[in-house]
């Protein structure tokens, strides 16, 4: 089997599937490693570290046409796509039901994609959870930046001089991205006060020191272990409750996400508009439309009543080394299950990994994906 790795496409996102050490990794699996020229470098990987641990550097001319597996992070451009042969396999992190275009290429080329996206939540498969190990990194992110634009320090501070107050800091949203931005933020000294409509964020939320703020009348009907999206009266209750914290808040972190939906809407203009001047809204759900209805669809910056509303779409992008090393680990993973097959691919339908399809052999099998395209 040859694994192929490709350079982003994407001028503001250098991460790469493989790293050095991944490709050691594989290649004593007895897998065939090509490498795209550069894939690595804004990763920090040189092209010579890569043919060290047993790859063969690729020219891009060639790498999409010569691949069994081809691996890209974000969705490849469609005019490399179209190099793919039939029956070829595309794996990244493909945006299903938004990466239309690239999905109707993989069509036309008759190739099977499996989007990292569809890894199944269980502990069998955290290994190969991308989802999660790039939540990690941009949670960890959107804090540093919160904390490089306010005017204020996080941490309590008593001096001869005297007092400064710790920044205070809401975080929206406690899955993957939420809680390591409460961990960052609480590290940094910052108060921090976090909201889910999962009742057992709560419990997660004070085990890192910092306060939950409870919905009146969310139930676990509407959190249970993911979330669903709340009715009119429970979001106008949500924003109740946010707002008198909202309005204190030096920043707002925002990771609320709906699996295959549009993102939450959680902070409103009124509620932005009320925070300290010098304050900062960090939204890194932008991509399915923000948590705060000021965040700007094209990723601009804007500034309201002193208040910074910042897009951060794909935030792991914005540490590509550490982003790529978890990234490369996770596919690491997935190719040793695809490997071990005999050299048949295990993606028949009932098969675990089936479960990963986005396109097989150019028919679209992801439902939302396939009624995106019609
Ligand atoms: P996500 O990125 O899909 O969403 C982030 C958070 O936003 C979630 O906690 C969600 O409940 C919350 N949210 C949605 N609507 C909201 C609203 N209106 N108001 C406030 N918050 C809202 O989440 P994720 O990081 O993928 O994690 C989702 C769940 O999956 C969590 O329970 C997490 O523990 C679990 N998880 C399990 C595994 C595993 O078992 N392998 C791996 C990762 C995550």
């Amino acid at each position: 089997m040859r694994l192929s790795f490709a350079r982003s496409d994407d001028p503001a996102d250098g991460r790469v599937g493989a790293t050095p050490e991944t490709v050691s990794v594989l290649t004593r699996h007895g897998i065939r490693v090509e490498v795209e020229t550069g894939a690595g470098e804004r990763a920090g990987h040189s092209d010579d570290a890569y043919i060290e641990s047993g790859a063969e550097i690729v020219p891009g001319a060639d790498l999409f046409a010569r691949a069994d597996i081809a691996v890209s992070v974000v969705p490849p451009s469609p005019d490399r796509l179209a190099a793919m042969a039939e029956g070829s396999v595309l794996v990244g992190l493909l945006r299903p039901v938004h990466a239309v275009d690239t999905v109707r290429v993989l069509v036309e080329r008759g190739v099977t994609a499996l989007a990292m996206e569809l890894v199944p939540r269980t502990s069998r498969f955290q290994p190969m959870d991308a989802l999660s190990s790039q939540a990690g990194v941009a949670g960890y992110k959107a804090v540093l930046m919160a904390a490089d634009r306010i005017d204020k320090m996080f941490p309590l501070s008593m001096t001869a001089a005297g007092t400064v107050r710790p920044a205070e800091v809401v975080v929206l949203g406690v899955g993957v991205a939420g809680l390591q931005a409460i961990a960052t933020a609480r590290r940094l000294g910052a108060a921090v006060k976090a909201n889910d409509v999962r009742a057992a964020a709560a419990e997660e939320v004070r085990s890192l020191g910092a306060d939950f703020v409870h919905i009146p009348g969310v139930t676990d009907q509407e959190g249970g272990a993911y979330a669903r999206m709340l009715g009119e009266d429970l979001a106008r209750a949500q924003h109740e409750a946010l707002a008198p914290h909202v309005a204190r808040a030096d920043a707002v972190i925002c990771t609320a996400q709906i699996p295959g939906r549009r993102a939450p809407r959680l902070l409103t203009e009124e509620m932005v508009e009320a925070m300290p001047p010098g304050s900062v809204v960090i939204d890194l759900a932008a991509e399915d439309g923000g948590n705060c209805a000021l965040t700007d669809p094209g990723g601009e910056v804007g500034e309201y009543g002193g208040t910074r509303v910042v897009p951060v779409p794909q935030a792991a992008r914005l540490l590509p080394r550490e982003a790529s090393a978890l990234y490369a680990r996770n596919v690491a993973h997935l190719a040793e299950h695809l490997a071990g097959q005999d050299g048949r691919l295990p993606l028949g339908s009932g098969e675990e990994l089936g479960a990963l399809l986005l396109v097989r052999d150019g028919e679209v099998v992801h439902g939302p994906t396939a009624r995106a395209l019609a």
